[in-house]
C-alpha cells in the first residue's frame, strides 16, 4: 500500500470488457499499401489497353469490316486489358488480407473486397458496347467474355474481414495464451501445435511459424486444424461443445459468447 496519491491516466482504463479488434501491425499496413499501388497501377494500365481496342474500333466504318490483321491487334489489345485487370485484382486481394476490412460497414466492405469486379465492368464494358456500334460482333463478343471471365477471377470468394481476424486471433489466444501458429508451403489450414500428425509428415520439410493474421496474410490460409483445437482443448481441460471455464482462463474469456461473424 502506498499513500502518494494514484492519479488514473485516461485512456488507461481496463478496457479488457470490450471485444480486441484485429489492428494490422505497421508492417502489414506497408504491404498492403504496396500492394494496393501494384493494383491500381495494373488496372490503369488495362484501361489503357482498353482505351488503345477502342481508339481503333472508333476509326473503324461501321458498314466497313475490319482487316484480319487488325481485328488481331484489337483482340491482343483486348488480352493484354484481360491479363492485367486479373494480375492487379491479385495484388489487390492479397492487399486486403494484410489489412482486411471491417464487416462493420457492410457497403465499403462489399467495396474494398469486390472492387475488381467493378474495375472488370470499366475495362470492358465500353469497348463491347462501342464493338456492338461499330458492328464488330466478334470481337464485342471475346470483350463481353473477357469482362465476365475477369469479373469472376477479381471477385474475392473468402473476403477476409477484421472480425474474423480478431475471433480467429482470439480463439488462438484462449487456448494457447499466445498468438503462435504453425503452417506449410502447401498447407490450407494453420496449426496450434508444430508436431500435429498434419503438419509433421514426411512430405513437409519446412514449417512457418507466426501469428494467425501473418498466415492469413502470407498464405490465405483462413481456418484451424481440428485436430489442434481439438487436442488443445483437451490440454486446456476444455470438452468439446460445452466449455468449462478453467481456473487459468485468459482474462479475455466471456468475449467469445459476444463474438460475430462465426
Ligand atoms: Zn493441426
Amino acid at each position: 500500500m502506498t499513500t502518494k496519491k494514484i492519479t488514473k491516466v485516461s485512456g488507461g482504463e481496463d478496457t479488457a470488457p470490450q471485444k480486441p479488434t484485429f489492428v494490422p501491425t505497421a508492417e502489414a499496413k506497408a504491404q498492403a499499401g504496396k500492394f494496393r499501388m501494384y493494383g491500381i497501377l495494373l488496372w490503369i494500365l488495362a484501361i489503357v489497353a482498353e482505351i488503345v481496342a477502342m481508339v481503333i474500333l472508333f476509326k473503324k466504318d461501321p458498314e466497313v469490316a475490319l482487316s484480319t490483321g487488325k481485328r488481331i491487334v484489337l483482340i491482343v489489345f483486348l488480352l493484354i486489358d484481360l491479363v492485367l485487370l486479373i494480375a492487379g485484382s491479385f495484388f489487390w486481394k492479397k492487399a486486403n488480407r494484410f489489412d482486411p476490412a471491417s464487416k462493420r460497414n457492410e457497403l465499403k466492405f462489399l467495396f474494398q473486397n469486390q472492387l475488381g469486379v467493378g474495375v472488370a465492368v470499366i475495362a470492358f464494358l465500353p469497348v463491347v458496347i462501342l464493338a456492338f456500334i461499330k458492328k464488330e460482333y466478334l470481337v464485342g463478343a471475346i470483350a463481353a467474355l473477357f469482362m465476365i471471365g475477369g469479373g469472376a477471377a477479381s471477385a474475392d470468394y473468402k473476403s477476409p474481414s477484421v472480425e474474423e481476424y480478431s475471433a480467429q486471433t482470439s480463439r488462438v489466444e484462449e487456448l494457447t495464451g499466445g498468438n503462435n501458429v504453425y503452417w506449410t508451403k502447401s498447407g490450407t489450414k494453420y496449426h496450434i501445435y508444430e508436431d500435429c500428425p498434419h503438419i509433421n509428415t514426411n512430405r513437409t520439410d519446412e514449417i512457418f511459424n507466426g501469428t494467425v493474421a501473418q498466415a492469413r496474410a502470407l498464405k490465405n490460409i483462413t481456418e484451424l486444424c481440428k485436430t489442434c483445437e481439438n487436442r488443445a482443448m483437451k490440454e486446456k481441460g476444455l470438452t468439446n461443445g460445452v466449455e468449462t471455464q478453467p481456473e487459468t482462463a485468459a482474462p479475455d474469456e466471456g468475449t467469445k459468447s459476444e463474438s460475430e461473424g462465426q
